[in-house]
């Protein structure tokens, strides 16, 4: 199956998000122009700086302040590359807090495509409309890398454990599986 573009940046960006090195909230985001990838981030230490996964978060007004959030990370990328972001869109895992949404608006980006309402910033939203930046939300299908092999392996698993378990235990394992799996399931056999 051929997956869609917002999928394939929106997936980008969660992948990102994975590399982040902070315990409170892992967020990537990813910049594109023209359908190509230009620049991507997670929110994490300043470079030089201590972990928060090693030494805990730096908590000043209930905020983490050791880390530069994804977006920030994205966009100072392109500084200091050299590439432009006129005109550019962002995935982003999260909705961007109001520093990064002012950032995201004076550099030209166009549109901001994101996945999950995070304290979605009414002022932040406001400045969006004011700057004609467009804000979209994407659902990405967690399925997409999950392969067929890892999905038939699964379902003969739930089968074993059809015959096994009562009905309450195993529909409440098959309702888990079915999230992450493509799986039809079997009804127990008791
Ligand atoms: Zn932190
Ligand atoms: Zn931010």
């Amino acid at each position: 199956m051929r997956i869609s573009w917002n999928q394939y940046f929106m997936t980008q960006s969660k992948l990102l998000a994975k590399r982040s090195t902070c315990t409170r909230l892992a967020v990537g985001a990813t910049i594109v122009r023209d359908k190509r990838i230009i620049a991507g981030g997670y929110n994490g230490s300043i470079k030089g700086s201590e972990h928060c996964i090693d030494e805990g978060c730096y908590v000043v007004d209930n905020h983490c302040i050791r880390t530069i959030h994804a977006e920030m990370n994205a966009i100072i990328q392109c500084s200091k590359f050299g590439v432009s972001t006129d005109n550019a869109e962002i995935y982003v895992t999260h909705f961007p807090c109001i520093q990064c949404s002012k950032s995201i608006i004076q550099a030209g980006i166009k549109k901001v495509y994101y996945e999950i309402d995070y304290k979605n910033n009414p002022y932040a939203i406001t400045l969006f409309e004011q700057a004609g930046v467009e804000v979209e939300q994407v659902y990405v299908n967690d399925q997409i890398l999950v392969s067929n092999e890892m999905s038939e392996f699964v379902n003969s698993l739930l089968e074993k454990l059809a015959t096994t378990l009562d009905e309450e235990e195993y529909n409440g394992i098959l309702v888990q599986a079915q999230k992450y799996f493509q799986i039809k399931g079997k009804k127990p056999s008791l």
